[in-house]
């Protein structure tokens, strides 16, 4: 199947210049999002997680449907002032300035094994903010799987060295 044509490409979102790699028209799609999660399911299966850990928002779309089918718990990571319960957080650079995840501090008990899930890829700051957090709860990264990856930012040189799984790539 042609994952790819399922995305809808925004220009110009949520600023000029940026074409916005939008999934909805992805997850609508009752064959195309069935696609999607078993394949990622096939691809995980061998990391053997635990736990699948999801960044909001958009990673809690594919993460619990793709816990649900590997036989895991699913774990949010949140923003700030989010999770009601003690919280451990990461911070990391933005293009101006810096932003802040969460995840309970007693999430998951430590050397869990841990894959981490996003809908995208694009600088790797989001995803190596969530691997600073599965480290901080001493579990055991053994993976990391997005949808797309937008190959010429160069986000997976800034996460450690595990399994990447991705679906869709653009140059
Ligand atoms: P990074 O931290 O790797 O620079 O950015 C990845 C994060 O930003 C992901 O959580 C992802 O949801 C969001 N993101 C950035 N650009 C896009 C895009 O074009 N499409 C979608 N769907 N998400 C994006």
């Amino acid at each position: 199947m042609d994952l790819k044509s399922f995305i809808r490409d925004i220009p110009d979102f949520p600023k000029p210049g940026i074409v916005f790699r939008d999934i909805t028209t992805l997850l609508r799609d009752s064959q195309g999002l069935r696609y999607t999660i078993d394949t990622l399911k096939d691809k995980c299966d061998r990391l053997s997680p635990d736990y699948v850990v999801g960044m909001e928002s958009r990673g809690f779309l594919f993460g619990v449907p793709l816990a649900y089918q590997l036989g895991c718990g699913f774990i949010p990571v949140r923003k700030p002032g989010k999770l009601p319960g003690q919280v451990i957080a990461a911070q990391y650079q933005l293009e101006y300035g810096s932003d802040r995840l969460e995840m309970h501090i007693d999430a998951m008990p430590p050397g869990s094994r841990v894959l981490i899930v996003d809908d995208l890829i694009a600088t790797g700051g989001t995803a190596a903010a969530t691997a600073q957090l599965v480290q901080e709860a001493q579990c055991h990264l053994v993976g990391f799987a997005f949808i797309i990856e937008l190959k010429a930012l160069g986000g997976r040189n800034q996460l450690p060295d595990v399994p990447i799984v991705t679906l869709i790539d653009y140059d």
